[in-house]
């Protein structure tokens, strides 16, 4: 359903700038914590309720009180009660590192000369896509610097080379994008090249900060950024990932910022954002930003739980510029995807290098470089349920993502059972030693879970899977 502030009579606020740094720092300063309030604030999220700014600092502003464990052990009930154990698995393929912008923080900005550019050929797209479709992958985001020569028409044309990849049983059935704010017509090309989620990360909302660290190119734009998920909307892309890149400034703010994102979406398009992401910087060449912001572990897990609390509904992603250790314990949080076997530089999953890294041609240092085979290893032992799924997107169920929250059942009756039959195949096709065993016990606990006919349904298909079909889902 397409929104009509005048219908509604309310003011349109579609594609206008809708961060207000005065508002957030009188949140930040004014808002006190108390215990009673940070308990009504939980009990609102269990809820399933979005929280609202004033709520999210309340949460924010207790943390250092003593009262950052509920707020964790109420993130881990949210997880629990809404999502279950399901973590969905993906690769980034870089495809071009040229780079107009001069952001502060990143190895591929214009003024690092000792940079190596480089863009894949569509045979080392074919290469690379082979590469990671024999390691079990089936979900790629593709990731662009910002350059005249990724186009629209460029980045369309990468999204179906990458579909037409298929080797043996392997195939690649979801391709998420993450490159530069287009215009409503350039979205609407990638749009229709099958993408399914658009992130845009806005690295810092405080517009001051922002000019700081954007020195050069089109990036410098803040406000061009700031709107461009809607102008995807706008363009018929209601899949859209936000995020920020938190260590540049204050992470207080940055989750605020990041609410509200949330709610100009939710308000603008009956949708809000498909995803948040949280990136936290890393080591990269020549980096240059202000030590003060640096985000520490304990803050980057509270802040971590906060978000999961404040936008329940909201899939949550945690990439491999965390280590482990870090990644296991903000799991628990609610997390939603992670990363496998990820590899930065350009060419490198097809050519077995990057055992030691290079900063010369990665973008920034990754913290977890563990293979897609060990992390889903350790998911099957801490009894997550690894998942490949691409079902809602390519049965038209988008731009509704919280129907999977507000549909009862929703998750049992699909979300599982696809979970467990792509678990199926990568058991099947990809698993060695032991993990298939695991697996496969993983698999048996989970689908005891489900009502019978579900089970007898999904049992069945698991046969066909065993008998060599493929692709099946609900
Ligand atoms: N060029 C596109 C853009 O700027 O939107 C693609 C983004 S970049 C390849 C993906 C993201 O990596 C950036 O949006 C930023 O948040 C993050 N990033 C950049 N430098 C980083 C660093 N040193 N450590 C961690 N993350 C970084
Ligand atoms: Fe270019 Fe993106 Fe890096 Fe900025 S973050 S320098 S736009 S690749």
């Amino acid at each position: 359903m397409r929104f009509s502030p005048e219908k509604l009579n309310i003011p349109d606020q579609r594609m206008k700038p809708f961060i207000d740094p005065g508002e957030i720092w009188k949140l930040l300063d004014n808002t006190k914590p108390d215990k009673q309030r940070v308990r009504e604030v939980i009990s609102k999220s269990l809820e399933k309720k979005r929280l609202t700014m004033e709520e999210t600092a309340v949460l924010v502003n207790s943390i250092g009180t003593g009262l950052a464990d509920k707020i964790k052990q109420g993130a881990r009930d949210l997880k629990e009660k809404v999502y279950g154990n399901r973590i969905v698995l993906f690769a980034p393929l870089y495809v071009g590192n040229k780079c107009t912008n001069n952001c502060q923080y990143c190895g591929f900005r214009v003024s690092n000369r000792d940079a190596v550019r480089k863009t894949l050929s569509d045979d080392e797209i074919i290469n690379e896509v082979e590469a990671l479709e024999d390691n079990g992958q089936k979900r790629l985001i593709l990731v662009y610097g910002e350059h005249p020569d990724y186009s629209p028409e460029y980045i369309a044309h990468t999204v179906k080379i990458v579909y037409g990849v298929k080797k043996g049983h392997g195939e690649i059935r979801r391709v998420n994008i993450n490159a530069a704010p287009l215009d409503i017509e350039g979205f609407r090309t990638v749009g229709e090249s099958g993408i399914g989620t658009y992130q845009i990360f806005q690295e810092t909302y405080h517009p001051e900060a922002y000019k700081w660290y954007h020195l050069g190119g089109k990036k410098k734009d803040y406000e061009w950024r700031l709107t461009a998920l809607d102008r995807a909307q706008e363009a018929g892309i209601d899949d859209v990932g936000i995020g920020a890149l938190f260590g540049i400034y204050d992470w207080r703010f940055e989750v605020l910022g990041l609410v509200r994102h949330a709610n100009h979406l939710e308000a603008c398009y009956n949708v809000g954002p498909h995803t948040i992401s949280f990136p936290r910087i890393k080591d990269a060449l020549s980096l240059n930003i202000d030590a003060k912001y640096q985000t520490g572990d304990e803050d980057f897990k509270k802040l971590v739980a906060i978000l999961r609390l404040a936008v329940p509904y909201t899939g949550l992603i945690l990439t491999a510029r965390e280590a482990p250790d870090v990644r296991r314990e903000v799991l628990q949080y609610g997390v939603s995807q992670i990363d496998g076997g990820t590899k930065l530089e350009l060419g490198s999953y097809s050519e077995s290098k990057n055992e030691v890294q290079n900063l010369n041609r990665e973008q920034f240092r990754i913290n977890d470089p563990r293979s897609l085979a060990e992390v889903i290893d350790e998911l099957l032992t801490n009894d997550y349920l690894p998942s490949f799924c691409t079902s809602c997107y390519r049965m038209g169920r988008t731009g509704e993502h919280f129907m999977e929250f507000s549909v009862p059942g929703f998750i049992k009756r699909f979300c599982t059972p696809n979970a467990i039959l792509t678990l199926s195949e990568y058991i099947c096709d990809y698993a060695k030693g032991d993990v298939a065993e695991k697996g496969w016990k993983v698999i048996e606990r989970n689908l005891l879970k489900l009502e019978t006919g579900v089970m007898q349904n999904t049992r069945e298909k698991i046969e066909r899977i065993k008998n060599g079909e493929r692709d099946l889902y609900f």
